[in-house]
């Protein structure tokens, strides 16, 4: 049983605030895991991918990356959806030279479509995008199709799960982006359960906890460090009880810090790194 713990993004506790440095905050640190955040743009060439991929081989980080905010394979826009497969395709080429297994992607807005419509407009956007990788030998890294909070975004679980069924891309578990979509509620066993039927051998996602507003009285889709919405340990025990291979992405803003807390949470509860 493998668990994978790091921040998305560079440590913030680097002396150097680059990649590169951000690897040797993480040695120090004894976590063993970053993503790569091409959330704006891909930011790593090819020749810089590869010495990033080679340095994260030899200090055994584990990678993967994040694809761009700004993708909508549902758009009404061909040209946007054209655009979308382009960026999905640019970040997998690089997250396969840096060694990255899975990449995280924001898929869609629903824009008018019904979920089962959206779903047969993702299937065909990803299987053009997967047409494309294996012509070009991109083989590594799986597309991951992220859980998403808000109602006008593609994105539950069980959506997610449909999409996955029919093509060949795999879950990207958000776990704040559930329980905020629920309004504050997650049932841990019951997602691991649902999950089943994909027979997984290993499950990458983001944990983060949400902000409450008193005004509107809803969970928001703002992540503030761990406090307990949603609660991490019951997450913790569940997956040992599962004995589930899982990465767990830290997207606090506090990053490493939160990592490093879940890393103690697993070890109170008696696993070993
Ligand atoms: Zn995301």
């Amino acid at each position: 049983m493998k668990i994978f713990l790091g921040p998305g993004g560079n440590c913030i506790s680097a002396k150097d605030r680059t990649t590169l440095g951000s690897f040797e905050r993480l040695v120090e640190l004894q976590l063993n895991f970053q993503e790569l955040e091409f959330v704006r743009k891909v930011y790593l060439t090819e020749k810089t991918a590869q010495e990033i991929g080679q340095r994260a081989k030899e200090l055994g980080i584990s990678l993967t990356a994040h694809a761009q905010y700004a993708i909508n394979l549902c758009s009404i826009s061909k040209a946007v959806v054209e655009a979308s497969k382009r960026m999905i395709l640019e970040a997998a080429r690089i997250s396969e030279t840096v060694g990255s297994n899975a990449m995280a992607i924001h898929s869609a807005y629903y824009s008018g479509q019904t979920p089962e419509q959206a779903i047969e407009t993702l299937k065909r956007n990803f299987e053009d995008i997967l047409d494309k990788m294996k012509q070009e030998g991109i083989k590594k890294v799986k597309l991951g199709v992220e859980t998403m909070a808000k109602e006008s975004q593609f994105g539950t679980l069980d959506e997610v799960i449909k999409l996955c069924r029919q093509v060949d891309v795999i879950p990207y578990v958000d776990w704040c982006h559930i329980f905020v979509r629920n309004n504050g509620r997650i049932d841990y066993a019951e997602i691991f359960d649902k999950l089943r039927v994909l027979k997984l051998d290993h499950i990458y996602s983001h944990f983060s906890n949400s902000k409450y507003s008193l005004n509107s009285k809803k969970f928001l889709d703002a992540h503030v460090p761990m406090n307990s919405h949603p609660p991490f340990e019951p997450l913790a025990k569940e997956i040992l009880k599962r004995k589930v291979d899982i990465t767990i992405i830290s997207e606090s803003p506090v990053l490493e810090d939160d990592s490093l807390k879940m890393k103690k949470t697993f070890e109170k509860l008696g696993f070993k790194f």
